[in-house]
């Protein structure tokens, strides 16, 4: 009986732990902490390159913008499960972890699930929140909004306009010209560098 509640007790403490882990991670995102210093440690370009195999994936692509209404059931058969999570599920990638958060590569951000074009390394700015951040996006329909209320807070999540999967959130903490920060999550992004001819 004891030993029932001590583990039932243990099960609880995890779940407190992770909860406030992620909370807390959340409000880093939202708040741009003044405290800058992070390193400028600047990912190699091999460590970026996309190699992603999209033969799964019959939706993708980077030239058809019509949007696209598929099933969850149907995104987990075909996209990577960590993509799944954050796509569909609306995870949230720890700070500090993504391939892209200090990357400064230039080039276009796509839809890791559906190739839609999102941002170009331009609108990309220093962030301190440990995620990758933007001031504006590619296009105006490139991305669409929707208000989310999890968690307590008020925030504004951003979709992607052609897949609507969840892409991260957008706060009005960013840089001129637009003052906006799209607070991205790396896993959902895919960076293609630019081509040299102009
Ligand atoms: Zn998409």
């Amino acid at each position: 009986m004891s030993l029932f509640f001590i583990q039932k007790f243990e099960i609880m403490k995890k779940i407190i732990l992770i909860s406030t882990l992620t909370l807390s991670s959340l409000m880093s995102c939202q708040s741009q902490s003044a405290q800058s210093k992070n390193t400028n440690t600047v990912p190699t370009d091999k460590s970026i390159t996309p190699g992603t195999s999209h033969s799964k994936n019959p939706y993708y692509s980077r030239k058809d913008t019509t949007p696209l209404q598929i099933e969850d059931a149907e995104w987990e058969k075909i996209l990577p499960s960590e993509v799944f999570e954050v796509a569909r599920q609306k995870a949230t990638e720890r700070p500090f972890t993504g391939k892209y958060w200090n990357y400064k590569g230039k080039g276009i951000y796509y839809c890791a699930a559906c190739g839609n074009a999102l941002f170009k390394s331009d609108a990309k700015f220093a962030s301190s929140c440990g995620w990758p951040s933007f001031f504006q996006t590619i296009r105006s329909n490139s991305v669409a909004y929707q208000t989310d209320n999890a968690l307590g807070m008020e925030r504004t999540e951003v979709l992607c306009g052609r897949c609507g999967g969840h892409l991260g959130h957008i706060f009005n903490d960013g840089p001129a010209p637009t003052g906006m920060r799209y607070c991205m999550n790396s896993i959902v992004l895919e960076f293609e560098p630019e081509t040299k001819k102009k």
